[in-house]
Formats: C-alpha cells, structure tokens, sequence
C-alpha cells in the first residue's frame, strides 16, 4: 500500500504520528516525514491514522500520488 499526505493540508496536529509512527515522523514544527511504502504490518494502523486526521491530509491506496498544488 501507498501513503501520500497533502502536506499543503497537514497542520502538523501529529494525530498519525501518535497512530503509526514507524510510518510518519515529525520533525520540528511543522515537517513531517513519512514512508510512502507501507510495509504490511502498519497497514491497520495507516487506516487509523487516516481516519484520524482532523485535515485529511492522508490519502492511501496503490498508486495515489498528491495532488496538483
Ligand atoms: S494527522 Fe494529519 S494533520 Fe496531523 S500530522 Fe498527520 S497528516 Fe498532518
């Protein structure tokens, strides 16, 4: 599975970080770093976080790519 947040639309609330966070990482403020290759076993997990993302900002399926700015 693929992961690609809109960071245009992250506010840095950190809520997927908290969820899965061997697959997203905040650094700083407002940087966040993720892994656009979801190994299986964060899966669950990476649904969760979609879900709780107050923005989502969190797209996830084969193949997504973000979005034109
Ligand atoms: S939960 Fe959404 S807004 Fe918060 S850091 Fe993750 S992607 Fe960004």
């Amino acid at each position: 599975m693929q992961v690609v947040v809109d960071l245009t639309r992250c506010q840095g609330y950190a809520q997927c970080v908290f969820l899965a966070p061997e697959v997203f990482e905040l650094h700083g403020q407002e940087g966040l770093l993720y892994a656009p290759a979801v190994p299986d076993d964060q899966t669950e997990r990476v649904h969760q976080a979609v879900a709780a993302c107050p923005v989502q900002a969190i797209l996830v399926g084969e193949g997504v790519t973000a979005r034109a700015r």
